[in-house]
């Protein structure tokens, strides 16, 4: 499955996020750093308002959204690049995530203590992504060092990795995050670079949790992050924690009245797996029929038969071809029957790049 790594300094409300997401109520949110050590991962299902217009359609008993993971990784403190505090810890369980989701406190609260003494989101953000830097920094110069050595002597995958290495290279040693190599980067670079596995190539999206008045609008200080984030080929959401623990435990109608009453017309979550789901480069694509409707999730650029291999690996063994019908078209033209007529029923191939919405129905060989 596909991993949303959550990060942050103590007592931004990452917890109290965490929390919420997975509506784990019974897990504490304490007001004291470090009190969550291991890694918890939860596996959130992503809201689609598609899966609900689709089933509507083809009349089926069940809805089964996709799912994707996120980890509330603690522990980071200043210096956790040389490896102090539960530094080490806080790192390796970062090089297992797929992104980043990296929460700034933007509220003001004097009984929360803030372990700089401040509220400084943007300071923050620097002070976190300056200690992942230092960790790609010191593993990337040592690797580069052996690699010259390898490439001098003409070994070719060397050769092949070296000049990826030395462009992440120069980039920490300006000061920089790797990430701002992925955009427009190449297919069989972006490979290269996700198996260097840097901390600071993986993608990130800043979370601004503020207090609860200022949920629907953000305030200056989120103000201040969407410009840093804007700057870095980031993505940045505004949340309030709070908001999001109290809607985790209501109904459906219940919080439906609560967040109408906070000026909100969803939950922040929503917005946040959304965007999590955005970071990753991830793609959706359904199935459905009488039994159930089904959204599935593959990387952007899949081709079909990756696509038929997320249902099941036989599918995509003996693959054949997949009737696609475009979601507008489905729901436009009433599904998959009048879609046929229509000429909007596709017979797509091997090659065919699954597009974000298709309805698909795959053929296949057993
Ligand atoms: P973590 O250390 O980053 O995991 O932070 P926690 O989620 O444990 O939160 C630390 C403290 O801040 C707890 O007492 C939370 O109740 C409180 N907190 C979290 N989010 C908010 C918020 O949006 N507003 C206020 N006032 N307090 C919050």
């Amino acid at each position: 499955g596909f991993k949303c790594g959550i990060v942050g300094l103590p007592n931004v409300g990452k917890s109290t996020l965490f929390n919420a997401l997975t509506k784990t109520a019974a897990a504490q949110a304490a007001n004291y750093p470090f009190c969550t050590i291991e890694p918890n991962t939860g596996e959130v299902a992503v809201p689609d308002p598609r899966l609900k217009k689709i089933s509507a359609i083809t009349k089926s008993k069940e809805i089964i959204p996709t799912r994707i993971s996120f980890v509330d990784i603690a522990g980071l403190v200043r210096g956790a690049s040389k490896g102090e505090g539960l530094g080490n810890q806080f790192l390796a369980n970062i090089r297992e995530v797929d992104a980043i989701v990296h929460v700034l406190r933007c509220f003001e609260d004097d009984d929360i203590t803030h372990v700089e003494g401040r509220i400084d989101p943007v300071a923050d953000a620097e002070t976190v992504e300056t200690e992942l830097m230092l960790a790609d920094l010191e593993s990337l110069e040592r690797r580069t060092t052996q690699m010259q050595k390898r490439a001098s002597g003409k070994d070719k995958e060397a050769m092949t990795l070296l000049p990826m290495m030395e462009q992440a290279l120069a980039l920490l040693q300006d000061g920089k995050p790797v990430r701002l190599l992925l955009d427009g980067i190449a297919a069989e670079d972006l490979k290269i670079l996700r198996g260097l596995n840097l901390l600071t190539s993986k993608p990130v999206l800043y979370v601004c949790n503020v207090a609860e008045a200022d949920a629907a609008e953000g305030n200056a200080h989120s103000q201040a992050v969407a410009t840093m984030a804007d700057g870095q080929g980031a993505l940045s959401v505004v949340i309030s924690a709070a908001i999001e623990a109290e809607v985790a435990q209501l109904s459906d109608a219940e919080a439906a009245e609560y967040l109408e009453a906070m000026g909100l017309e969803e939950p922040g979550l929503d917005r946040l797996i959304r965007a999590g789901y955005e970071l990753l480069d991830l793609i959706t694509f359904f199935t459905s029929g009488p039994k159930e409707t089904r959204a599935w999730t593959v990387h952007k650029g899949a081709k079909a038969p990756q696509a038929a291999g997320v249902i099941h690996t036989d599918f995509e063994r003996g693959f054949i071809r997949a009737q696609t019908i475009g979601y507008q078209d489905f729901v436009a033209l009433g599904g998959e029957t009048a879609a046929r007529e229509a000429g909007k029923a596709r017979d797509e191939g091997k090659e065919y790049v699954v597009t974000d919405g298709d309805v698909m129905l795959f053929k296949f060989n057993t």
